[in-house]
């Protein structure tokens, strides 16, 4: 029997894809008995049974299972950000930083479009993520090598694009695979219109074991961390809390805080730092309101 991944579910069918060969299939009765639902990105045993027909006969244990998009097995974030037009957005990606990492996802950052901002610039935007000890990718369409180190990131992995409509997500994914930009495209240009869409989520193969999934609707999910727990998501504070005068300390409030001292020194980045006191301030305020 074959393995497979599934990219694409269709009104009771499922695209089982391997080696890039799709294969059209539907599944045993058992998973609605044992309550399985078969999502996009599971890894099946399937029985193929004419030309492209085939049956799905065993769901694989999943690695993670997301819930919006719905989607299996996915390993990767790639959190797209311009340096410019639109302009650079760092609390948008301060706050998809604390939530892929919450869902257990590897990150790497892609800051797009940097043939539009001097270097200088360029430099400013990322080193504090380099500091924080992100993977940076620089991207530009006048640089196409660009998208070869992005094929080598992604390799091995399953993984969702994430970023503000603009920033070239579907020039990517184009560069990637055709169909895989169209696609992108599609949604970009229905989130601009501001329109309400129940899209399918699809898995799109790049190379063996190389999946990208479209994500709309990821960047839109909450913190879901208690408030006292968040610093440990900006992992950069770490090389100076260990100075603070308490144990717990959150690096909000408290006097002497060895963080905000290295923030007023610039040895931490104040748009980080911006960014860590609003999203403690959002995760209080619905703690306080929660009940
Ligand atoms: P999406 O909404 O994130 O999918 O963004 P698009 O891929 O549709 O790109 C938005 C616009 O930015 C398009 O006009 C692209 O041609 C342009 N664009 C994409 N990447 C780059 C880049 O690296 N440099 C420049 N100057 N423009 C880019
Ligand atoms: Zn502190």
């Amino acid at each position: 029997m074959a393995i497979g991944v599934v990219t694409r579910v269709l009104a009771g069918f499922f695209d089982v894809t391997d080696g890039g060969q799709v294969t059209r299939c539907r599944a045993r009765g058992v998973f609605r008995k044992r309550n399985i639902t078969v999502l996009v990105g599971d890894r099946v045993q399937y029985q193929a049974t004419g030309s492209n027909e085939g049956w799905i006969e065993e769901v694989l244990p999943r690695q993670s299972e997301l819930v919006r998009p719905p989607v299996a097995n996915v390993t990767q974030a790639v959190l797209v950000f311009s340096a410019g037009n639109p302009e650079f957005q760092p609390y948008l990606l301060d706050k998809s930083l604390v939530v892929v990492s919450q869902a257990g996802l590897e990150v790497l950052i892609v800051i797009s479009k940097v043939d539009l901002v001097p270097a200088a610039r360029v430099e400013e935007i990322v080193t504090p993520y380099r500091v924080a000890g992100y993977r940076v990718l620089l991207m530009s369409v006048k640089e196409p090598t660009a998208v070869d180190l992005l094929k080598g990131e992604l390799k091995g992995h399953t993984s969702v694009f994430v970023g503000p409509s603009g920033v070239g997500k579907s020039s990517l994914g184009n560069a990637l695979s055709p169909s895989l930009g169209l696609k992108m495209g599609e949604i970009s240009e229905k989130m601009g219109r501001g329109k309400h869409t129940t899209r399918h989520t699809e898995l799109f193969f790049i190379e063996d074991d190389t999946y990208v999934a479209d994500a709309a609707g990821f960047s839109q999910l909450q913190v879901e961390i208690p408030s006292p727990q968040l610093r440990l998501y900006f992992p950069e504070f770490e090389a100076f809390s260990g100075d603070c005068p308490y144990r717990g300390c959150l690096h909000i409030d408290e006097g002497d805080c060895a963080v905000k001292a290295a923030v007023e020194s610039a040895q931490l980045s104040p748009s980080r730092y911006q960014s860590y006191q609003q999203l403690y301030d959002e995760v209080r305020h619905r703690e306080e309101t929660r009940y």
